[in-house]
């Protein structure tokens, strides 16, 4: 039942990840509750927390898949929004009629720009998937949904305040590749943020780690998504990554600044950061 990943060529990986995101869309979402415990909540809303964003901020999230890092984005910005606006009315003078009427003006050139956020994928049932989740919802406002590789991103340069890619770097084909354009389509000033699975710096929890990862994600992946291939793949390329070190260096060679990371649950996860300048 070996996936053989290690073995495949270039060309090849890129059409196998495609399969396997194309195979667990639909199930995406409940396997990964499944899988992290919940746990990836958390590590999605550290990133959050990590990243702190300005409201306004444009946000470009690569292998963005149904949107989780974008969601969590335009709610922070809109949070941290209602918490500047009640800051401002309980400090205010009580303003004159005109003043409010100001307020209240469509001529008003100073309106700041609303934060919005692009998720970027290169799988369209992802992205499908996700749009629907959204819009049925009725919180889709913000979002937009483009189809793209992170190799060859669809986008302008300078165009974005924050890039990020959550659980996606590890199955771009060419990472120096995918860094180059990070750098590209990012505004000077901006930063790059990835989340990612990374190396487990606890010599005991890494064999628990381990024994769950190889025995029992395949396992779940059969159980709940009828598909054990698709997640022993996803295994098998978390264990293929680059450590922290390693990858905060190939961060480095493509031009970032200020590149740091943080690790979160023993290095099960790490966020890694850098600046455009
Ligand atoms: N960021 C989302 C999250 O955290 O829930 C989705 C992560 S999912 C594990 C990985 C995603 O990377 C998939 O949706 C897959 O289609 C996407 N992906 C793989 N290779 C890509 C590439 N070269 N360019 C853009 N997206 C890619």
């Amino acid at each position: 039942t070996h996936f053989g990943f290690e073995t495949v060529p270039e060309a090849e990986k890129a059409k196998r990840v495609y399969k396997v995101f194309e195979n667990v869309a639909q199930k995406y979402d409940v396997m990964n509750d499944a899988m992290s415990l919940g746990i990836h909540r958390l590590w999605k809303d550290t990133l959050l927390h990590v990243m702190n964003p300005q409201s306004g901020a444009q946000l470009l999230d690569v292998a963005g898949g149904t949107g989780d890092i974008s969601f969590r984005f335009l709610e922070y910005v809109r949070s941290q929004q209602e918490r500047q606006k009640r800051r401002a009315v309980r400090t205010m003078q009580t303003p004159s009629w005109q003043e409010i009427s100001n307020s209240y003006s469509t001529e008003d050139k100073d309106v700041p720009q609303e934060s919005r956020a692009v998720v970027c994928d290169i799988n369209k049932e992802m992205l499908r998937v996700g749009k629907q989740k959204y819009e049925s919802a009725g919180v889709s406002a913000g979002l937009s949904w483009v189809v793209g590789d992170a190799e060859e991103l669809p986008f302008d340069d300078d165009q974005f305040d924050i890039y990020t890619i959550a659980f996606g770097i590890r199955n771009v084909t060419h990472i120096d590749q995918a860094l180059q354009e990070a750098l590209r389509v990012l505004k000077p000033g901006g930063r790059f943020m990835c989340l990612e699975f990374s190396k487990v710096t606890n010599p005991v929890l890494a064999r628990l780690y381990d024994a769950y990862s190889f025995q029992m994600i395949p396992v779940l992946g059969e159980v709940i998504a009828g598909d054990w291939k698709s997640y022993q793949y996803l295994v098998e390329s978390i264990r293929k990554f680059p450590n922290q070190e390693e990858f905060k260096s190939m961060i480095e060679d493509a031009g970032f600044y200020c590149v740091q990371y943080y690790n979160f649950t023993g290095g099960v996860v790490a966020i890694h950061s850098g600046f455009k300048l």
